[in-house]
Parts: C-alpha cells; structure tokens; sequence
C-alpha cells in the first residue's frame, strides 16, 4: 500500500513526489503516458540521430529553481550546458537585442540603453535567489524578503510595454518584449512585466542553459531519486476517478483544474469545483521542429552562437502579434521561440545536421497549420534557411492537446496569465493547492508559481500535503 499515490509523471508530478518521499511516505506515480516526463520529453522526432525536445527546452529557472538545486541531480545525470549566447533578439537589417550572463557585456552591446539596462536589472540580478523564495511561492505569504519582493513588486506589476519604454533603442525594447512575450498574454496588460523581469534577472545570474541529452534527462533524474527513496512510477495508467485509486494518505494531482473536476467527481466542494471550472486557458503553441543542414544561417552573429533565439521583429510587433493571438486571430507574423540546443550539446547533432526547435503562439485551439509562418520568421532574419532543411516534424496546437492531456486547447503553460489568474491560481484560497477534499491536492502548472521546469507547484504542493499529515 501507498502512503501517497501521484497522478501524473510530470516535473511537477515528480517534484512533489520526490518530496513526500523525503519525509518517509510511500510514493506511487501513476502516469497516463507510456513515458515519463509530461513537458521535458526528448527524442528523435525527424532523423536518426537527432534528438529533440517534444516540449521544455531552455531552463534558466530549472537551474536556479530552489527545490531543483537542493536534490543534487547532478549525481543522477543531470547536466546543465550553456551557450555561448543565451538569447538573441534578432531585427531587420542584421541587428539583434542580445542577452548574456555577464552584465558587463550585455550592457555594452545595448550601446546607448546599456546604462538604464544594468540600472533595472543589477539589483534584481544580485537579488535573484532570495526573490526566486518570494516569488515562486503562492502570492499570499509571509514573504521571507519582504523588502526585496516589494522592489520587484512595483515593476511586476506594470505591463511590460510600460517597462519596455525605459529604453530608447529597438534592440532593448525588443529583447525586453520577447522574454515577457512568454507570458502568452497582451504586453499592455499589467503583470506582464513580471515575466520579462524574471526572465532576464534569471538570465543574468544562470544564463539559459540547456539539459546535456535532452530535456528528459531532468525527469529521468527526478525518477531515479524517488526510486532510490523508495517510490515507484508506473506508466500506460491514466487516473480517470479518485474512486478507482487504492486508498493513501495523500493523492496529488498533476493535471488541469477542469481535469480535476472529472478525476474527484461528487467528492469537489462545490465552490472549489466552480471555480476549477471557471479556470481560462490562453493562447496555444505550434511546435515546429527542423533537422538543418550546417545551422540555420542567420544574418547576425550572435544568433549563430545563441541557445534561443526571439523572432518577432520590434516591441510593437511582438505587442501587435501577442494581443492577435489572445483575441483568438492567426497573426501572419507569430511571435517565435527557437531553440538551438546543440550549440550548447553538440551531441543532439549527426555531423553537420543540426537540430532546431521551433514554435509560434498561435490562437487557443488553432486548428490551422502555422508551419509556414514559423519558417517565414526564421527565413526573414536568415535568409536561405530553407534550403539547409532536411527534415521536419510538426505538432499542431491540436495534436499538442492530444499530446498531453495538460495542454488543454494547445495552451502549453496551464492557464491564461491574466491578472487574476497570475496572482491567484487555481483560486481564491489561503492553500490554493488543497482540492478542499483533505488529502488531495493539485500541484501541476495551474498552480503557483505556474509554468515552468523548475519543480516549485509540486514541491509546495507537497510542503501542503505534509503540514496536513503534521496535524
Ligand atoms: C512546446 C513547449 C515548450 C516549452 N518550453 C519550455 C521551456 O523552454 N522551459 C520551461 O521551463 N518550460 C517550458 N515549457 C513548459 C513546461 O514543459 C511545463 O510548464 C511543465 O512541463 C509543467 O509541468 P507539470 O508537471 O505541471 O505538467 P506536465 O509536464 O504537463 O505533466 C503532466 C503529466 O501528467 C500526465 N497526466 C495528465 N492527466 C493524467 C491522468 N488523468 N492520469 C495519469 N497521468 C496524467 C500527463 O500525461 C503528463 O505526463 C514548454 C512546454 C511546451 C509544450
């Protein structure tokens, strides 16, 4: 018998599992895949040889994620690599925002708006750790920073289009707008802030590395430690009812508020079951995923060098494109996530043929196919690209969804980020990971802190479950 059963083999699956089994229960995680993983599996998706990521590709929070760094998955094949770029912003005409561990650097490749660059983000940088304890934690705490978490706060709150105005040149603002861009939510909206300013303090003190072998490699880690702590995973077993599952202690449940309806049937408090109900999902992915003959050939060159790589031109295109798609409208020219993993692993490659990896925010439950808009994007700053692409594998928003049963509509991060979906999710609640039937909890992206590789909803998740068990 289980002291707890987890559904869902997720890195917020197995985060909470791992914690619980810390504390001495008996973990049992049912997945409904035949695979571990959710959003970190990795495999051969166009050519032998080739290995890509399905979903997750770049970790600046996986690294600096404060459950993730305690674990030691190091010992258990875990291996951060970095590019020698982090993030290219690149614009017509050859330009590019660029952004790269050290400061010193990035400020001075942003010429003129270097200084009010290093101004907003130097504290935030040298800050980083202690805001990561506030900041990926429920928004109502005891924050343990508060002063730290109150500076960040005012900026948070501003959309990132008010943020982005501090600087004058296209490549600032552009750079800015791509990493807030991945709330997937219009810039003008407040809050969206936050995302950018995350993402670039995570930047400046991590960097965006990449995991050596393939995003999998975080959940084959998380695994083998809950195995060695006694837990067992079990795949090929989707959870349909909490009825069906052998009595535990503890449930905790991996999956969407509205999946969660289904799974806890009659036993849902009638207002927690509302308000998973209410639950928005956003905007949704289309994933595109290259085999590229010699890379793909950029016009400027720290694109040839970054591990990801923003197109969607300035700060006013990317706002035009991301308020498209929340309105449910196919922009012609999406905002796109590239990836170029094997600069920082060379190992993913066979020779000179390279994997890259690509996807467009595309409407909620887009049923159209966006592949040649994701290769215009590319082409516009590398023109010639098609030509080197041998190979190519696509996942609609749609097949996403069917993917993974968490990607509702091809919504890959677990909920719209709207205001009050990014401060309070799932709900309104002192312990917003409590189903409010005692014992089961939900701990996967629809909760805080929200998407995301870096094992935070599971582990509070688990901190919750285990403060009702200490009663
Ligand atoms: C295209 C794409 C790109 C992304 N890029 C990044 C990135 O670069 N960096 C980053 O940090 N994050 C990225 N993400 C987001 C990241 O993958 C997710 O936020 C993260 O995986 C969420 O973890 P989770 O454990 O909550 O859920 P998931 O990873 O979705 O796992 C949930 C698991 O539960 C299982 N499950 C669901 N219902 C049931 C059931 N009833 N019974 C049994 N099992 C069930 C599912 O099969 C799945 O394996 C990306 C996601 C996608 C799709």
């Amino acid at each position: 018998m289980s002291d707890a059963i987890v559904v869902g083999a997720g890195p917020n699956g197995l985060a909470a599992a791992v914690a619980l089994a810390q504390r001495g229960l008996r973990v049992t995680v049912l997945e409904a895949a035949d695979e571990i993983g959710g959003g970190t599996r990795s495999s051969e998706l166009t050519l032998p040889g080739l290995l890509h990521d399905h979903c997750s590709a770049v970790h600046p929070l996986g690294v600096g994620s404060p459950f993730l760094r305690t674990l030691g998955l190091e010992r258990y094949g875990v291996d951060w690599a970095w590019p020698e770029v982090d993030l290219a912003h690149p614009l017509d005409g050859g330009r590019a925002g660029v952004l790269l561990r050290s400061m010193e650097r990035t400020v001075r490749g942003l010429g003129a708006d270097g200084p009010a660059w290093e101004r907003l983000f130097a504290p935030l940088t040298d800050d980083f750790d202690a805001l990561l304890d506030d900041v990926l934690r429920p928004v109502v705490h005891l924050p343990a920073h508060p002063l730290r978490l109150g500076r960040f706060g005012v900026r948070a709150l501003q959309p990132a289009t008010a943020v982005a105005r501090r600087w004058r040149g296209e490549e600032a603002r552009a750079l800015f707008a791509g990493a807030a861009a991945h709330a997937f939510h219009p810039l003008t909206r407040p809050l969206t802030a936050s995302l950018g300013l995350m993402f670039v303090a995570a930047g400046h003190r991590y960097g965006w590395p990449v995991a050596r072998g393939g995003s999998r490699v975080i959940s084959d880690g998380l695994a083998a430690l809950l195995r060695e702590l006694g837990g067992t995973v079990e795949t090929g077993v989707t959870v349909r009812a909490l009825t069906e599952l052998p009595p535990a202690r503890i449930v905790m449940l991996d999956v969407a508020p509205r999946a969660a309806v289904g799974i806890c049937g009659p036993a849902l408090p009638a207002r927690v079951r509302r308000a998973y109900l209410r639950w928005r999902h956003g905007p949704a992915a289309f994933k595109v995923d290259l085999a590229v003959a010699g890379g793909v050939p950029w016009t400027n060159e720290s694109c040839r060098e970054a591990g990801t790589v923003h197109l969607g031109g300035t700060l006013e295109e990317v706002v035009h494109s991301e308020s498209e798609t929340s309105r449910g409208r196919m922009p012609e020219r999406p905002f796109v996530l590239l990836s170029q993993q094997y600069l920082a692993d060379p190992g993913r490659s066979a020779g000179d043929v390279h994997p890259v990896y690509a996807y467009a925010h595309v409407p909620h439950g887009y049923t159209g196919d966006a592949t040649e808009a994701v290769l215009g994007q590319i082409e516009r700053f590398a023109p010639g690209f098609r030509e080197r692409i041998v190979g190519i594998a696509v996942r609609s928003a749609v097949e996403l969804s069917q993917y993974n049963p968490n990607y509702v509509g091809g919504d890959i991060i677990g909920g719209a980020n709207t205001e009050v979906q990014l401060a309070l999710r799932p709900r309104m609640s002192l312990d917003p990971y409590s189903t409010g039937i005692p014992g089961v909890y939900l701990c996967s992206a629809a909760t805080p802190p929200g998407a995301g590789v870096h094992g935070m909803c599971g582990a509070n998740a688990a901190r919750s479950a285990l403060r009702y068990l200490d009663r």
